[in-house]
């Protein structure tokens, strides 16, 4: 365990430069604790929020290692937003903002970080070194290159069918402990793992630091949940395989309801689970939703002359928001114009529709869930001071 270094005075005067400019690295230890390390690091690569950078031959230690200066070590890093995803897990040259950056710094617990950056010691002149680095980097991975070249032959098995997916890891959210063991005997008796906690607030730190296949909610904390603990595990209905489940107190039988159903409509248990397995694992990145009622002006063609449908908010984050809507012509990356009537700057924001919620299907409020493409800088921080004054105590 290494202690915090963490220092916010210093990291919020200097805007996180190390995260914008050199996302860390992370050490093997993560990986060789876990029963099959090759797996744990072909599921972290595959989420795409990882690469593989290179260091060019071996570091030399006198009486340890020989100078070979022609030696390629391999070791994982944060990808970039520019790199997220990129097939072939190569650095891009270009600096960039970490993946695991969000407007308020890491969103990462400290102790999920990588190395690298747990190591870092802020510096009041900015002049900030980490004792564990590049260097160091390639001669803690230079004797396991051979988990390397097998997380990424499992990456193409699987990405070319040739074997099996891994068990997939569902993230099974119940305040029950009764209910979760229905439930994870059930994953588990598929082949499945499960992942548990009783607080949909957690779910959203899990879900950005584990690779996860797919997300299970069990209908009482749906049901007692506020909206804004709704709009906390949004984003990840939305990015994974989901679904609402129920048992039946009688049988102690699975009941599956679907969710938003954006990755899938699952009338079984059984199909939900295969659908997991088939999907990518990966970690959602939050996206601070706050709930906020902004009335808007929603132009869906800003060119035809129509006059805007009249709207809501159902909550806003930095990046984007939800509106209501029952418009039945809007499609998913449309791009739509819209005015936040209440908002000093009234320049109309250009914002491209992400996802949608159609009215008459599963009960839930109709709408869309759309990205701001284009905000001025008045009217982002004015939209940050809103959200920053409901967040809580
Ligand atoms: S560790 Fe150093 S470079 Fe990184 S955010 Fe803090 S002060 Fe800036
Ligand atoms: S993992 Fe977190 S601390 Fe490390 S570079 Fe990325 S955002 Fe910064």
């Amino acid at each position: 365990m290494i202690n915090s270094n963490e220092d916010h005075s210093i990291c919020a005067r200097c805007g996180g430069h190390c995260c914008r400019t050199r996302p860390g690295i992370e050490g093997p230890e993560r990986f060789l604790g876990s029963p099959d390390p090759a797996a744990a690091l072909a599921q972290f690569l595959g989420s795409g929020n990882w690469v593989l950078e290179q260091h060019l031959g071996v570091p030399y230690q006198p009486g340890e290692t020989a100078p070979d200066p022609e030696r390629i070590i391999r070791y994982p890093r944060p990808a970039t937003v520019l790199e997220h995803g990129k097939p072939g897990l190569a650095p891009l040259p270009d600096t960039a903002d970490c993946v695991f950056l969000a407007a308020d710094g890491c969103y990462l617990p400290f102790n999920d970080r990588p190395r690298l950056c747990r190591e870092l010691v802020p510096d009041i002149c900015l002049e900030c070194e980490s004792p564990w680095g590049r260097r160091e980097a390639a001669l803690a991975w230079l004797n396991y290159q051979e988990i390397i070249e097998q997380a990424l032959k499992q990456l193409t098995n699987k990405r070319t069918g040739n074997h099996p997916m891994s068990s997939p890891l569902i993230l099974v959210i119940s305040r029950s402990e009764t209910r979760v063991q229905v439930y994870r005997e059930a994953l588990e008796s598929i082949g499945a793992s499960c992942l548990a906690t009783s607080d949909l607030k957690n779910a959203p730190v899990l879900a950005a630091s584990t690779p996860m296949n797919g997300i299970a909610i069990d209908m009482p904390v749906r049901i007692k949940a506020s909206s804004n603990d709704k709009a906390l595990v949004e984003d990840m209905l939305l990015a994974l395989p989901s679904v609402y489940l129920n048992v039946s107190p009688a049988t102690d039988t699975i009941k599956i309801l679907t969710a938003t159903g954006t990755k899938g409509t699952f009338r079984t248990f059984e199909q939900f689970v295969a659908a997991c397995a088939n999907f990518q694992a990966r970690v959602v990145r939050p996206k601070n939703r706050v709930e906020l009622n902004l009335n808007a002006l929603l132009y869906h063609d800003a060119a035809s002359g129509v006059a805007p449908e009249q709207t809501v908010t159902l909550n806003v984050s930095p990046e984007g928001c939800f509106l209501f809507s029952t418009h039945p012509d809007i499609e998913v990356n449309q791009q739509i114009v819209i005015d936040f009537v209440g908002l000093t700057d009234r320049t109309p924001i250009m914002a491209s529709v992400r996802w949608l919620q159609t009215w008459g299907k599963d009960n839930l409020i109709p709408g869309i869930g759309v990205m701001f493409v284009r905000l001025s800088k008045a009217q982002r921080i004015e939209l940050q001071a809103l959200l920053k004054a409901l967040e809580p105590g």
